[in-house]
Parts: structure tokens; C-alpha cells; sequence
């Protein structure tokens, strides 16, 4: 594949035969060569960004050695395994408990910090693993309690199921992840005139910055109908042949981000001001005027590089030159 989506793929065996495996779990935890992948706050341990290192150096995931990693653990109110990478246990490590001063203590080196600045430029295996172990751990704080009795809930299954405290109820919850879908909406071009695609400018953004349209999918619809759905609430856009391409975990904070394009009926763009303040149809050749999101000196600007919004345009930018069909 010629364009890489951040956070998917990566070299990790989820392992799933083995959470239930108390004995073998709790053996792996204590191993001087199993791997420890540290969260604080949603924050992700990262060296050679914002810490004062040489930023000629490349940004790196810290993952600690089981050896290195006792004051980690010891510190941590929730570990879960995520499965094994070159047949070594991998764990991500909670500490979200601990104030600032003790945290960067207990690890030494580093700095926590946002997944979406590191992920574009961390080695791509350890974006996709830092990714899980902040999407896990982001469950795990919100679910301590029973959704049903209110009761508390304990971790099980290696962390990938949390149950009820309560006898009587004793519910089981599972890892969610919450489906949104994200879509390019391309135009059906007049003779003469060239393709063009909708993007928009959410209104939490700079002016500028601009992306494909998403929404959060609704029970009792289907992805389809939620990318008509959105797309039309958005900026009053009807659209057809709505086509699934590709999808991303996107733990930002738990959702799986499913990627489509869609066909419009229909042009005229009305914005829905609580949502978006700008929309607008560009071609090809625009879009390629674009800076690099937050590069300022562009007054229209890319998704962020880690997003499959910006995949969604990038493939459809080579779709319309005519790139896709070339034997590289
Ligand atoms: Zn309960």
C-alpha cells in the first residue's frame, strides 16, 4: 500500500489465548525481558520531544524492559496485557493516579507526552502499540464502575474485560471502541471542469485547516446512512455510493475511525455553523497548494499526516491524476 495509515498494522500478537492464564500472566509480569509500556493521563512516554534532548535525534516510544521496569509496575494502579511481540509479553502500565513530579520520577527519563504530536514521528510499530495501550487504558478509568448497579468493577482477563463487584449482578463489560465514520465526498464533474472534493473547517479549528467530514455513528443506523447522515447535516450535501476504503484506531479518546467515499447528488453547501464555519469544493490542483497542518504561512492547510483524513485525500488525489493506475 502506497500510503500508510498511522496506528494500524504493526508486529504485535494480541495473544488472545492467553489472558485468562493467571499463572502465566503474573510470570511474564516479573520477566527481566518482557516489555512495559508506561500511561500517564492518556499521555504516551516518549524520549528526544520536549524534554530538552538534541532534536536532531529521532523521537522514540520508551518501552521498558521487565528488568527496568519494578518501580514502574509497583506504581501502577492497572497493568493489562496486550499481547506479545517477538514472543515477549507486552503490558501497558497505568499511573494516571500519580502527580506530575512522581510520575517523571518513577520513569527517569522521557516525557509524557500527546499521542497525535509523537505518532507521525515515532518508529510506526510503536505508534500502533502506544495507540492500543492508551485506547485500553482509557477504557479501563472510565468502566471502574458497573453501568448497571453501580457497584465497583475489578480488571480480568489480563485487563480485557472488567466485572462487577457486586454478586448479584455481576456484569461483565468488554473494551469498546466507539465507530465514527470519516468520509470524502467527491463531486460528479461538468464536462470540462475538473473533479473536486468537499472539505471542511471544523469550528473548533484555525481558520484553514481543512478535512474530510466525519460523525459518530448512531444505533439503528447503518455506516452508509451515518455517512449520508453527517454529511448532510454538516453542510447539506445529499450523497450517493457511498463506498468503504480503509479504517484507523483512533484512541483520541476511543473510537475506530471507518474511512469512505461518497458520491454528491447534490452541491450547494449550508453550513451548520455549530459544527463547521467553512466548507468548500476544491480540485486537485488546489489541494495541493495546501501546507502541512499547523504550518501557518499556508492560509489553507492538511489534516494532521497520522489521520486517515488525510489518507482519504491523498488516495483520492492520486485517483484523480491517474496515479493509481500506474504498475508502482
Ligand atoms: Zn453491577
Amino acid at each position: 500500500m502506497k500510503h500508510q495509515i498511522r496506528y494500524t498494522g504493526g508486529d504485535l500478537d494480541r495473544a488472545n489465548d492467553r489472558r485468562k492464564d493467571t499463572g502465566w500472566l503474573s510470570a511474564q509480569l516479573s520477566h527481566p525481558e518482557t516489555h512495559i509500556v508506561p500511561i500517564w493521563r492518556n499521555l504516551n512516554l516518549v524520549e528526544g520531544m520536549d524534554d530538552g534532548t538534541d532534536h536532531n535525534v529521532q523521537p522514540e516510544a520508551i518501552i521498558f524492559p521487565g528488568h527496568e521496569a519494578a518501580h514502574v509496575i509497583s506504581a501502577a494502579e492497572e497493568i493489562v496485557f496486550l499481547g506479545l511481540r517477538e514472543s515477549r509479553a507486552v503490558f501497558g502500565a497505568d499511573m494516571s493516579s500519580h502527580e506530575e513530579d512522581r510520575v517523571n520520577q518513577t520513569v527517569g527519563r522521557g516525557s509524557f507526552v500527546d499521542l497525535r504530536q509523537a505518532g507521525p514521528v515515532i518508529n510506526a510499530h510503536d505508534a500502533t502499540l502506544m495507540a492500543y495501550a492508551r485506547g485500553m487504558l482509557y477504557w479501563h478509568r472510565q468502566h471502574r464502575y458497573c453501568g448497571r448497579c453501580g457497584h465497583q468493577t475489578r480488571s480480568e482477563d489480563g485487563g480485557h474485560m472488567r466485572m462487577c463487584s457486586n454478586d448479584a449482578c455481576a456484569r461483565p463489560t468488554f473494551p469498546r471502541t466507539d465507530p465514527a465514520v470519516i468520509m470524502l465526498v467527491e463531486n460528479k464533474p461538468e464536462p470540462g471542469e475538473p473533479p473536486r472534493c468537499l472539505l471542511g473547517n471544523h469550528s473548533k479549528w484555525a481558520h484553514g485547516n481543512f478535512s474530510t467530514l466525519a460523525g459518530f455513528v448512531e444505533p439503528g443506523e447503518t455506516l452508509e446512512e451515518a455517512v449520508t447522515r453527517e454529511v448532510y447535516e454538516e453542510v447539506g450535501v445529499r450523497v450517493s455510493d457511498v463506498r468503504y476504503q480503509a479504517s484507523q484506531p483512533w484512541p483520541f479518546p476511543a473510537s475506530i475511525m471507518l474511512g469512505f467515499w461518497a458520491t454528491a447528488t447534490t452541491t450547494d453547501i449550508s453550513i451548520d455553523d455549530d459544527e463547521i464555519q467553512d466548507a468548500r469544493w476544491f480540485a486537485a490542483e488546489e489541494i495541493r497548494q495546501f501546507g502541512d497542518w499547523g504550518n501557518m504561512d499556508y492560509p489553507n492547510r492538511l489534516p494532521r499526516k497520522d489521520s486517515i483524513s488525510r489518507y482519504l485525500i491523498e488516495t483520492w488525489l492520486d485517483k484523480v491524476s491517474g496515479k493509481e493506475r500506474s504498475p508502482d
